[in-house]
């Protein structure tokens, strides 16, 4: 990756601590050009696109914040329940503007996984192509999503 000011400003706000707590990249040793590049080729093999992944997400979010915290099905075969955090935090990538930090947890019923994301997780994928560095709390595997699609 190019080094350039604005593109350090972005890998500094994705540390930990500094936008969250944890951080966007968590153990992932790649840079974020190739974490970006890598769910890229994911999408285009899975046939699936950012735009239909972001509505599937506040899909699932506006279903989720009925069930008040609790779990509650959302489509056939998985759960989803939303815990509702106050404040809000801005996008790494500088954008103006500042996102929800309510959190969604969708479980898939059959195996017990799951997989949580926030509001500025949603633009994350929708804006940037950006599902995270693994070993974060809030990371999207293309994989998951394909299936909730
Ligand atoms: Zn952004």
């Amino acid at each position: 990756m190019k080094e350039n000011p604005a593109m350090q400003k972005i890998l500094d706000n994705m540390k930990p601590g500094v936008i969250s707590l944890h951080g966007f990249l968590g153990d992932d040793k790649r840079d974020l050009e190739t974490i970006i590049d890598h769910d890229t080729g994911e999408l285009e093999r899975l046939k699936i696109d950012r735009e239909q992944i972001a509505l599937k997400l506040e899909e699932i979010r506006d279903l989720a914040l009925k069930g008040l915290g609790n779990f509650v099905t959302v489509q056939e075969g998985y759960l989803a329940k939303a815990d509702s955090i106050r404040g809000k935090i801005p996008c790494p990538f500088g954008h103006k503007g500042v996102y929800g930090k309510t959190v969604v947890t969708i479980q898939k019923k059959s195996t017990g996984e799951e997989m949580s994301y926030t509001d500025l997780g949603i633009h994350l994928v929708r804006e940037h192509g950006f599902f995270q560095g693994k070993g974060t709390l809030f990371r999207l595997e293309p994989e998951a999503l394909a299936e909730l699609l």
